[in-house]
């Protein structure tokens, strides 16, 4: 069994840096969980303490059944996958895969068969002869997950690494990666600061910041339900929109008042949003979620908003429109159709059923 578990993992570096705090995780055998989170929140300092690189200050940390607090990284039936691939730059391919299974003195007809497998399963069967030197930075990273898998550990550790390789290379090197994972069945643990790679790899994802976890969650409901503002923002791409204002009534009805605007609360969400009223908040609502009047057929007043476009990024498919409320800057993801003219004033329908709001003090999710 290959479940890993972390229990009150923290971790102090002198000059009290609290890297990571009160780290509570289970992660199940076979699993794919993928850390994200900015540079500096302790995605790396949780993925080396599961490996024996470094040690935990409090906590501790199971791999199966096993306390492994105090068992060496080499005997822990780990693997893990350097962003800088580590290969040693004067041994072959072949030798840089056989090299781990050599020091465990494993027979050569073993080495030999191992080796061959992890090739033909990379497709670097042809590379076996070449040094790192004459390897592309792609080829150079399959080499580096060869010599993962050669190993057949319990769990494979995944440190940042696509981040040297090409934007096409690193989105080819996911779906491998992906399928190397249903191939092998194994549990992997992968850190990333990308969100999208986090997304479109992890059956499950852990969201961190500053040394905490912010939220667990598979990629939809991180999306859908992001548990407070930091997520909501880190999570999808052009990030949620986030404007303050009050919570106000018209009509005796709940609508959220930008300044320039004013938004109607939808039925479903009065009755959350009603110890708000007169109070402040933050609204926030995805670029997708906001559509250009023109392409609408229903447009009820108390949801279409008036901004200017000042920016367009035409992307194919779609476009990224920068507006200008007057008071607030937000950005609509629409089709790639929609070509509105720079300075031009729009009519845009807000998809109320998908807004979030969070609360001002905590930036919490209200709802
Ligand atoms: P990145 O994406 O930039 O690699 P990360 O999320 O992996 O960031 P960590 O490398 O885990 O972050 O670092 C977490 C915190 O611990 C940071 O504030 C970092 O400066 C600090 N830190 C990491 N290693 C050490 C160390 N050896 N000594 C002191 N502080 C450290």
């Amino acid at each position: 069994m290959a479940q890993v578990s972390l229990k009150n993992i923290s971790k102090v570096f002198p000059g009290n840096i609290y890297a990571i705090k009160d780290i509570n995780l289970g992660i199940e055998s076979k699993e794919f969980v993928v850390f994200v989170g900015p540079s500096g929140c302790g995605k790396s300092t949780t993925l080396r303490i599961i490996a024996g690189l470094e040690d935990a200050t409090e906590g501790q940390v199971y791999i199966g059944d096993q306390l492994v607090n105090n068992v060496p990284p080499k005997d822990r039936d780990i693997a893990m996958v350097f962003q800088n691939y580590a290969l040693y730059p004067h041994m072959t391919v072949y030798e840089n895969m056989a090299f781990g299974l050599r020091l465990r003195k494993y027979p050569k007809a073993e080495i030999e068969a191992r080796v061959q497998e992890a090739a033909s399963i990379l497709g670097i069967e042809k590379l076996l002869h070449r040094k790192p030197r004459e390897l592309s930075g792609g080829q150079m990273q399959r080499v580096a997950v060869g010599r993962a898998i050669v190993r057949k550990p319990l769990v494979f550790l995944f440190d940042e690494p696509l981040s040297n390789l090409d934007a096409k290379m690193r989105v080819l090197m996911r779906t491998e990666i992906k399928k190397l994972h249903m191939r092998l069945q194994t549990t992997m643990i992968y850190v990333t600061h990308d969100q999208i790679e986090a997304m479109t790899m992890g059956s499950r994802i852990v969201v961190m910041k500053d040394g905490l976890i912010q939220q667990i969650a598979d990629p939809i409901t991180l999306f859908d339900k992001p548990v407070n503002k930091f997520v909501a923002g880190f999570i999808g791409s052009p990030p949620m929109n986030f404007v303050k204002g009050p919570v106000i009534k018209k009509d005796g009805k709940l609508y959220f008042n930008e300044g320039t605007f004013q938004v109607k609360i939808i039925d479903a969400m009065a009755k959350v949003m009603a110890p708000y009223f007169g109070k402040e908040v933050i609204f926030g609502i995805r670029p997708e979620d906001i559509y250009d009047k023109l392409f609408v057929s229903e447009a009820p007043p108390e949801n279409t908003i008036k901004a200017t476009c000042e920016v367009i990024e035409p992307m194919g498919s779609e476009a990224y429109i920068y507006l200008n409320t007057g008071k607030n800057s937000l950005v609509a993801k629409v089709g790639g159709h929609d070509k509105p003219a720079i300075n031009q004033d729009m009519d845009l329908v807000l998809d109320m059923s998908k807004v979030h709001f969070f609360d001002k003090d905590t930036d919490i999710t209200i709802i």
